[in-house]
């Protein structure tokens, strides 16, 4: 390659072109398109992806490339092409759409390594720079004499590979292993020279006569019942020794899986997957909705589509909402496919997640389960992609680039002519018009696997409760089941259904709330501290002993925090073992499975939870789900409210009586007459999808209308307000008269660390130069973007309308 094409990593909107730049004699062999080089870009040095190759360029003063930080292309030809599609769908930069999906690790300069491989057979010059060692630096092979080529070749044989030392506290987590520093006979005879007295020491000695396999020292620790000095005096009599080890490369690797095969299908299984495996076995392109009630059966049929494409040579991407990647749903797939998959989700350290996608890349596994970023997977042979629970907002990036997973799916599923399959109980309005449409293949599974019914459910009146002098947050009826429930030894998941899970500080006098002086939002209370802190910015204060306002000293807090809920529960029920799975209490690495595991364990009679706890469980113990305030989110300023709260009760409502026990379903609401409680009260996804699609219709709201926001933020109020006014101004003369423009309106949120922010709607139906009219005045307004700290953030389809 004599000139390479490179996106650079500038941030300003007017650059979203490739930069030639010269290739140097070093990286004329081994400069790919897909790798990422260090640059000159003006004064600085820039990291960028190689995109294309040409011999000439109509410029004559060109700059060099500096370095090529790849031996091996990090992105495919496809990813790159993909890459451009994606930043032009969500106005953004192709750098920015570029890195989205590539791991951590290999968006920062991480610091690299030469690691030899066990059994390496080297070159002679290679041999001389190792001179011995296990692993040198990247940068002695720089400074070397020595050519690209030798090394690329090597890494290509095998013989070495390249590392990134990732810094993060969470990879360098290393355990402790004991072993035996003896051979077996002469510890036997050590055994007898042990004091009478010394019964852990022996004990400790026993074990590793019994078994000399090195063990981790806490859980011998925890066998012998004994403490860390004990095994110090066995290391200084010379017994034994330790030794450390990293922990987690590999998250799965203790966990055994034991080993699934196909399940015969149930006719409506059968019905649903028969066009599936015809579209694999055709290569044909087509979007299948699978709408299947909970416990239908959907995973199963994921199963075994994915094993016709395993058949076949070729490769699966399953995405899962990151909340419902549990434990229990990874063992469905690592139970079926063993270590041919991949897992990817933020619950793993930047190193791990490189792992598993070096495992992808290097074509180790054909299947991949993971979080939205999954999408990006660097196979080359995709023959279908899966999105579980379709209906779920985490599919959409809230950040640049503004991408929905499904769009990724299905243009990647056009490329490379293969199925895309979304799962879901309440799909999105969006998809399920389409199904209707004819656009998308449905099926439908509208019977669970055992045959059971979906548990009843009943709707609560909190308003009767009032009446009745029942001033707690649960109901005569809630609390009644609950505590049958308990007798019997079985067990109950409670739903918080709020998404701002917070509580408040309010004056009963007069009314003032702790407000964040940066960002116009109540402040959240913390109990343990008893600070109020802003969850937008870092503020924090102490909770005020009088009211700012009036001086007064009633002020207490408000809202129904999981905390308050659980002190509330306890203080009604004390029988009751609570465990409380919120923000605050998985917040740790580990944290969420652990729970899950307690309560699995039947240590709690009761799960609390926020959303988090709708999704994907499988408890055989659970008889009784009970949600709380089931209208709490219908009240927020969106449009999608109706949809969001059926969605939850549908969800939330399947974790009752999956297996043997029957369950039921307590709702309590003071809105009992809304549609979509009533509704989802009866498992009637019909009957709500028709009545919701007229309100879209009447209000001019999606599936009907494209949505597109523009929020525009900066420290100065009537800054933002001019500016937003001129966009709005020059967006009203490019489109077509139909189109309607919202705004400029204060965001619901109008304040976010003193910057005020301002917004307008875009509601079209047909407009297809919309993106590039955006990205035109995003130009014309890069130089107040740059110099003035003005922020326009451009969100099509969005989901936060916040
Ligand atoms: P969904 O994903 O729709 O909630 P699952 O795939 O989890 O449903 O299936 C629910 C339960 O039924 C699981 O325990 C699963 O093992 C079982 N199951 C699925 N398909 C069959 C089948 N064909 N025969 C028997 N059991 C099945
Ligand atoms: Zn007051
Ligand atoms: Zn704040």
């Amino acid at each position: 390659m004599n000139i390479a094409n490179v996106i650079v990593d500038v941030p300003a909107a007017s650059i979203n072109q490739t930069f030639d730049y010269r290739v140097p004699d070093k990286f004329k062999d081994i400069a790919t398109i897909g790798m990422r080089v260090i640059v000159p870009f003006g004064p600085r040095k820039v990291m960028g992806f190689i995109v294309g190759a040409t011999e000439n360029s109509s410029y004559n003063s060109l700059k060099s490339i500096i370095d090529v930080l790849d031996l091996h292309p990090v992105l495919t030809k496809e990813l790159l092409d993909l890459g451009k599609w994606l930043a032009n769908q969500t106005v953004s930069l192709q750098i920015t759409a570029l890195q989205v999906m590539l791991p951590q690790v290999l968006k920062a300069t991480y610091k690299k390594e030469i690691v030899l491989n066990t059994e390496a057979l080297l070159s002679k010059e290679l041999e001389a720079l190792f001179a011995g060692r296990d692993s040198i630096a990247y940068e002695e092979f720089t400074a070397s004499t020595l050519k690209y080529g030798v090394l690329s070749k090597a890494v290509k044989d095998g013989d070495v590979s390249i590392e990134y030392l990732v810094k993060s506290r969470i990879t360098k987590k290393f355990r402790t292993m004991l072993k035996p520093a003896k051979q077996l006979h002469e510890l036997e005879e050590q055994l007898l020279d042990l004091p009478k007295n010394a019964k852990k020491q022996r004990q400790l000695v026993n074990h590793f006569l019994e078994n000399p396999n090195p063990i981790e020292k806490q859980k011998l620790l925890k066998k012998v019942q004994t403490t860390a000095n004990t095994v110090n005096i066995l290391k200084e009599k010379g017994l034994i020794e330790s030794y450390q080890t990293e922990l987690f490369r590999n998250p799965y690797e203790n966990h055994l899986f034991s080993q699934t095969t196909d399940l015969p299908l149930t006719d409506q299984q059968a019905a649903a997957i028969k066009p599936m495996k015809e579209a694999i076995a055709e290569n044909e392109h087509h979007v299948f909705l699978l709408h299947g009630i909970t416990g239908s059966g959907k995973t199963e049929i994921y199963l075994q589509v994915i094993q016709d494409v395993i058949h076949k040579g070729k490769e699966a991407i399953v995405l899962v909402p990151e909340i419902s990647l549990t434990p229990q749903m990874v063992k469905r797939f690592k139970g079926r496919f063993g270590s041919n998959v991949a897992v990817m989700h933020s619950g793993l350290s930047a190193g791990e997640k490189y792992d598993e996608w070096r495992r992808i890349q290097r074509k180790e596994v054909q299947v991949v389960v993971g979080a939205r970023s999954a999408i990006f997977a660097p196979f080359e042979q995709i023959g279908v992609i899966i999105i579980d629970e379709e209906h779920e907002t985490s599919y959409k990036q809230e950040d640049q680039p503004r991408y929905h997973a499904r769009d990724v799916a299905i243009y990647r599923g056009e490329t490379h002519q293969c199925p895309v399959i979304l799962g879901s109980a309440t799909p999105t309005l969006e998809s399920y018009a389409r199904a209707m449409k004819g656009v998308y293949k449905l099926a439908t599974l509208d019977k669970r696997t055992n045959n059971k019914m979906l548990p009843p459910v009943e709707i609560v009146d909190m308003r009767d409760e009032l009446h009745a002098g029942n001033r707690t947050m649960f109901s005569r009826k809630l609390k009644e089941e609950i505590q049958q429930c308990i007798q019997k030894g079985e067990q109950i998941v409670l739903l918080l259904n709020r998404r701002g899970y917070s509580t408040f500080v309010m004056c009963r006098d007069c009314g003032h709330v702790n407000e964040c002086p940066h960002c116009d939002i109540a402040l959240t209370y913390h109990k343990k501290s008893s600070q109020l802190k802003c969850h937008y910015c870092s503020y924090e204060e102490k909770v005020p002993v009088h009211c700012p306002e009036c001086g007064s000293d009633t002020i207490r807090y408000f809202g129904t925090g999981t905390q308050r809920v659980e002190e509330a529960l306890t203080q009604l029920i004390p029988e009751a073992r609570v465990i409380r799975m919120d923000v605050d209490t998985t917040r740790r690495k580990g944290a969420h499975e652990k729970l899950l595991n307690q309560f699995a364990n039947k240590e709690a009679d009761i799960l609390l939870g926020t959303q988090m706890i709708a999704k994907g469980l499988d408890f055989e113990n659970v008889t009784l789900v009970g949600v709380l305030t089931a209208d709490s989110m219908l009240h927020l300023p969106d449009f999608r409210s109706s949809e969001k709260t059926f969605q939850i009760l549908t969800q939330v409502s399947g974790r009752a009586g999956r297996h043997e026990l029957t369950g039921k379903v307590i709702v309590q609401t003071y809105t009992p007459d809304h549609y979509s409680i009533e509704l989802a009260s009866k498992y009637d996804f019909m009957t709500f999808y028709k009545q919701e699609m007229q309100m879209r219709r009447t209000f001019q709201y999606p599936p009907y209308y494209f949505l597109a926001l523009i929020t525009i933020s900066h420290p100065n109020q009537v800054k933002v307000v001019q500016t937003t006014q001129r966009f709005v101004q020059m967006l009203n003369k490019l489109v077509k008269d139909e189109t309607i423009i919202l705004g400029p309106t204060p965001s619901a949120i109008p304040r976010i660390k003193d910057r005020y922010r301002y917004q307008c709607m875009i509601k079209y139906r047909n407009e297809p130069e919309l993106r590039g009219y955006l990205a035109k005045i995003l130009d014309q307004f890069s130089a107040d973007i740059r110099k003035e700290d003005i922020l326009i953030t451009i969100d099509m389809q969005p989901y936060h309308l916040m």
